[in-house]
């Protein structure tokens, strides 16, 4: 076992039974390390863990080795990576791909907590590589993690979280985003006896799409029934279709899934027939804390760029960063910054307590739902915006592709549109709020 990962695992089995020690000892030598305190402030402020800030620390020390600044930006031109697949590799053995499957299968059973902070520690190098590792970790290994069975899981979790497999969800049709249930992609047994479904169709807009391996693919069973599927790869009549070019989050693989008379084994059927909305509602709390990690590291990133650019760039004879215009600008940006990390932190501690004290099977809804969908908001327009003020304090440097606030502003306006729209957000939230009052 690579030693990176014992360590990760040795270290952080603790978190999981809330042992939690304050991040309180070395404060005192990061005050007087002479770094930036948009740099060590978070952990510190925000209440973490020892645990967790080695855990971050690997996993920072992990991305800034394998994702240089010249390879990100070399990425986002080609909008393509040769070597996306021995990156998988290296992040199944640091024990990245499956942070919240259970050890039997080679997961780290770790809390949707840590699992943001990767998500936030890979953002913060590359958005869009960090933007595939969320859909496979948490929307394919963790729907399968939570609702899959046994077999299942004996055949697919041990290869997704060692990086031989890509995993990816597929939900999102051409005509169907943000009204899911009219998909049209259907699944037909042919006759009672048969064992198997034959699936007909096409998904638009899938994360790791002509990567993946394995498909956690949802389709009508009935006229208000939606199923869960698994689709592997080498089903026949299963196919990639246009690989999409995209403005921002070009380091991740998006593309359209054909399935012409797929035969589905009835064994690849996750959960119950006509039960899909049930498996896609037990994953939408986590998913959303564990992505919201991804608007937060670009954040982060952002900052950490502007506010060196800012005490480097001289005009008028000083530093920008000392005209008031630009002060307020850069007080904005650390204020929005940390105040979203708060929400953020806050919220997936909260739910990484609700859900180790409730021993039922986790069902979708928690008490905190409307805060997983108010911080997933929250950031994902902070973070555009940050990006926007970003690239204003570069000036014309920030207007061209030589810096990387402009990549960071492109990646981060994903997350106002996938994984639910901002207005679909803000929907659900006044639903949610409204209810309260009935
Ligand atoms: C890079 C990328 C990666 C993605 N990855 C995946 C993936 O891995 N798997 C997957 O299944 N999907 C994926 N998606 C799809 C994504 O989830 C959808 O794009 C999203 O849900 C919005 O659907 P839509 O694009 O059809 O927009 P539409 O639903 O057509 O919405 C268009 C506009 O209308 C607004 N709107 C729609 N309905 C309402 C309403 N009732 N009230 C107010 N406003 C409304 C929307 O907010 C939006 O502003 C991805 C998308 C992108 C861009």
């Amino acid at each position: 076992m690579n030693s990176m990962r014992l360590f990760i695992q040795l270290r952080t089995k603790s978190s999981l039974l809330f042992q939690r020690t304050l991040y309180t000892e070395n404060i005192q030598d990061l005050v007087s390390s002479g770094k930036p305190s948009i740099v060590w402030n978070a952990d510190a402020l925000h209440g973490l863990s020892k645990e967790q800030v080695e855990f971050r620390q690997n996993v920072r020390a992990f991305a800034e080795k394998e994702l240089p600044e010249e390879l990100v930006t070399k990425i986002d031109a080609d909008g393509h990576w040769s070597d996306f697949r021995n990156f998988w590799k290296k992040m199944g053995e640091m024990g990245l791909l499956g942070i919240t499957a259970s050890a039997e299968y080679g997961g780290l059973e770790m809390t949707y907590f840590d699992h943001l902070i990767a998500m936030e520690e890979l953002s913060r190098r590359a958005g869009g590589i960090a933007l595939s590792y969320g859909a496979h970790s948490n929307l394919c290994v963790n729907q399968i993690t939570l609702n899959g069975n046994e077999e299942q899981k004996n055949r697919f979790l041990p290869k997704l979280i060692d990086g031989s497999f890509v995993g990816s969800l597929a939900m999102s049709e051409a005509g169907s985003g943000s009204d899911v249930t009219s998909m049209k992609t259907k699944a037909v047994k042919p006759n009672a006896n048969a064992d198997y479904y034959v699936l007909n169709g096409s998904k638009f807009w899938i994360t790791n799409g002509p990567e993946a391996d394995v498909v956690f693919l949802y389709a009508k069973t009935s006229d208000k029934g939606i199923t869960a599927f698994l689709i592997e790869k080498d089903m026949e009549g299963f196919s990639v279709g246009q690989v999409l070019d995209k403005l921002g989050m070009r380091g991740s693989p998006t593309s359209e899934l054909l399935l012409e008379d797929v035969k589905v084994p009835e064994k690849n059927v996750v959960g119950k027939l006509d039960g899909g909305v049930y498996v896609l509602m037990s994953g939408l709390d986590m998913e959303r804390l564990v992505l919201s990690g991804g608007p937060l590291g670009l954040m982060q990133a952002a900052c950490e760029y502007a506010f060196n650019y800012a005490h480097e760039r001289n005009q008028f004879g000083k530093p920008i960063g000392s005209f008031q215009l630009l002060q307020g600008k850069l007080a904005d940006m650390y204020t929005k910054l940390s105040s979203s990390r708060a929400y953020l932190y806050n919220t997936a501690r909260a739910l990484d307590q609700y859900k180790s004290s409730v021993k039922t099977k986790p069902s979708g809804t928690s008490p905190f739902t409307k805060d997983c969908a108010a911080v997933i908001l929250l950031l994902a327009e902070t973070a555009t915006q940050i990006g926007l003020d970003a690239i204003q304090i570069l000036g014309g440097n920030g207007y061209t592709n030589d810096y990387p606030v402009g990549r960071i502003m492109r990646d981060a306006k994903l997350y106002e549109i996938g994984a639910g729209t901002s207005e679909i957000r803000r929907w659900l939230i006044g639903r949610e709020l409204n209810k309260e009052y009935k």
